[in-house]
Parts: C-alpha cells; sequence; structure tokens
C-alpha cells in the first residue's frame, strides 16, 4: 500500500513523523480524507480528533486548532497542541472539562470568556475522546 510523510508538529514538540495510508481531519469547510498523491492543499483545522491510518491500523490524535498542509507529497499538521493517546492525562481532561461545563453553566456571572470556555471544552472533549482510545 502507497504511504505519505504525516508531520504533526506543535510550538514545543515534533508530535508524530512518520509514513502513513490516510489522514481524516475536520477542516474549517469539512471532514477531508487525505491519500498518498493528494493535490496541494491547506485549511484551518478544527479542535479535533485527527484520525490516521498506517499499517493497517487506524488510531486518533487530538489536535487542538491550528492548520493542516498537503504539499510535496508531505501532510503537515501545525498545531498549538497535540497528544497521542498514550500521551493523554484522561483524569486531566476531566477535570479541565468540568471546569469549563462550571464557567458554562455560571451565567449570573459577567467576568466570563464564555468563548474561552467554549474552546477549553472541546479540548478536554477530544482529550477525553483520544485518551480513552489508546
Ligand atoms: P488544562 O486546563 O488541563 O491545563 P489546557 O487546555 O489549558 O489544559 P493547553 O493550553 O491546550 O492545555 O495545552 C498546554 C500543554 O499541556 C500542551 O503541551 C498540551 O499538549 C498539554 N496538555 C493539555 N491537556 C493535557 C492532557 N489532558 N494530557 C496530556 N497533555 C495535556
Amino acid at each position: 500500500m502507497s504511504t505519505m510523510q504525516l508531520d504533526i508538529v506543535t510550538p514545543e514538540r515534533k508530535v508524530y513523523s512518520e509514513q502513513v495510508e490516510m489522514v481524516i481531519a475536520r477542516a474549517a469547510e469539512g471532514d477531508i480524507g487525505i491519500l498518498p498523491n493528494h493535490s496541494p492543499f491547506v485549511s484551518p483545522l478544527k479542535i479535533t480528533a485527527v484520525k490516521v491510518k498506517k499499517g493497517g491500523e487506524e488510531f486518533l490524535v487530538a489536535v487542538s486548532g491550528g492548520f493542516i498542509e498537503v504539499r510535496g507529497g508531505t501532510v503537515t499538521i501545525l498545531a498549538e497542541a497535540a497528544e497521542l493517546p498514550d500521551e493523554i492525562d484522561v483524569e486531566r481532561a476531566k477535570k479541565a472539562k468540568k471546569r469549563a461545563e462550571e464557567r458554562l453553566a455560571d451565567k449570573q456571572r459577567e467576568d466570563i470568556d464564555f468563548k474561552r470556555a467554549e474552546i477549553a471544552l472541546q479540548k478536554a472533549t477530544v482529550r477525553i475522546q483520544v485518551g480513552k482510545s489508546g
């Protein structure tokens, strides 16, 4: 089966760099499946679980926004943060989710940044999903 290079990088580290068979990601305009020889492409990414197929097996990577680029046979995901399943502390993500939900429920207070809480909730939800998949 033909493969392509997948690099997932954050400002802090290289999270993943391997030859893979397929990448499925939630881009701004909808889900996109990328196979080897995909045409050049760049798009913002949602906070999402990216699905990767390698060696006939699929796994998820938690990606906290950023961009996906396909160029010269390489897929690059540049994200603010990204974690593989075995890197995720599910308990930490559950606590982050609870905090975010409490902030979103607390409509009496005016000093709460709801947008920020929404983003925190999305990140935590994706991390729990990916952490449990590992
Ligand atoms: P928290 O509220 O739990 O600190 P956060 O959403 O504020 O989470 P980020 O700012 O998105 O965290 O990420 C900061 C760093 O911590 C990144 O390197 C990210 O990969 C890592 N990280 C965040 N949550 C987890 C987790 N549950 N398990 C492992 N690493 C995590």
